[in-house]
């Protein structure tokens, strides 16, 4: 009975985390942790090795990526050449028809710098990106100089034939009253001062009093008496807007005053021999943009060209009139 009772007191008293026990839970621990491993292991290898459908369907996506981007670079590059097509005609048409210069937009044909497509490096596609969106800003910069420039055009159009009024295009006088012509460019030495200066306009030799005509549609810009016995003398100059002005010197007289609105062929004054002049003529002169222009490639619009050829022959013989 005392043996039993010592047994059954062995049993009571062995602690609940005895060796067997402690080994049991381990080995449970173990035999999980190996399974996690394994199934890790197994799933690193088959996303590795195999294709799961999750996969498939993200390399399938990525392939109609490219696809897409590659339709899209065609269409950019189609609509890039049509913009070539319209600029080009804008310069060599549509421009040249109404005597504009070509818009200019400083670096709109300057490409944007590498940083600006930064974020798209680093991957297999930068390259497709890269050239997309290069492309792509390519495409609406010239998109936008074409529209500023058509813009502008629409308003030229729209003032053709006020323009048409306007641009210098007759004889500032009556051509069969013209002894001789000295060309515009440079001047021969001068008899007096030796130097050698380059003539602005054109001097159109005729009798004193001979009408001077505004040749396009103006306003009186400036008159001048210059009474000295130097330079233009008494002048006339117009401005005819969109860009041109001509001066009119030496006159006799002049008909007109400051702020007079004038039209093609009206009288604005008579041909005299004032200032640096040593013989009654015209001198011309016409402006466009600030610049001295050779008037004879405004007035050749009534002339043949027999005409003109002679024009261009006659200008050789001749002396100089003009003290400047
Ligand atoms: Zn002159």
């Amino acid at each position: 009975m005392k043996q039993s009772q010592e047994l059954n007191n062995d049993v009571a008293i062995a602690p609940a985390n005895s060796l067997p026990r402690r080994f049991a839970r381990y080995g449970l621990l173990r035999s999980l942790l190996l399974g996690f491993i394994l199934i890790s292991l197994l799933n690193l290898i088959i996303s590795q090795l195999l294709y799961t459908p999750k996969l498939y369907f993200i390399e399938s996506n990525n392939r109609e990526m490219v696809l897409k981007y590659n339709i899209l670079q065609d269409r950019i590059r189609t609509l890039q050449s049509k913009i070539d097509e319209i600029h080009h005609r804008d310069i060599y048409i549509y421009r040249s028809l109404f005597s504009a210069d070509s818009l200019h937009i400083e670096g709109i044909y300057t490409p944007y710098p590498d940083n600006k497509y930064s974020a798209l490096m680093g991957d297999e596609y930068t390259s497709l990106m890269r050239q997309t969106w290069y492309d792509m800003d390519r495409l609406s910069r010239h998109t936008y100089a074409t529209t500023l420039s058509l813009d502008e055009l629409q308003i030229l159009a729209k003032n053709k034939e006020r323009m048409s009024f306007a641009i210098p295009a007759i004889w500032p006088i009556d051509r069969t009253q013209l002894e001789w012509f000295y060309s515009f460019g440079v001047r021969a030495k001068h008899p007096i001062y030796k130097t050698r200066k380059m003539h602005k306009g054109v001097d159109l030799s005729c009798k004193r009093g001979v009408p001077v005509y505004a040749t396009g549609d103006a306003i009186v810009q400036k008159t001048d008496e210059g009474r000295r016995r130097r330079g233009y003398g008494r002048q006339v100059l117009l401005n005819h807007e969109f860009g041109y002005q001509t001066r009119y010197a030496h006159l006799n007289k002049i008909l007109v005053k400051e702020g007079d609105r004038v039209v093609r062929g009206q009288i604005i004054g008579e041909v005299g021999s004032t200032g640096g002049s040593t013989g009654p003529h015209l001198h011309y002169e016409v402006i466009y943009m600030g610049r001295h222009v050779n008037p004879v490639n405004y007035f050749n619009r009534n002339m043949t060209s027999e005409e003109y050829q002679t024009l261009i022959e006659n200008m050789r013989h001749n002396t100089d009139l003009e003290i400047e």
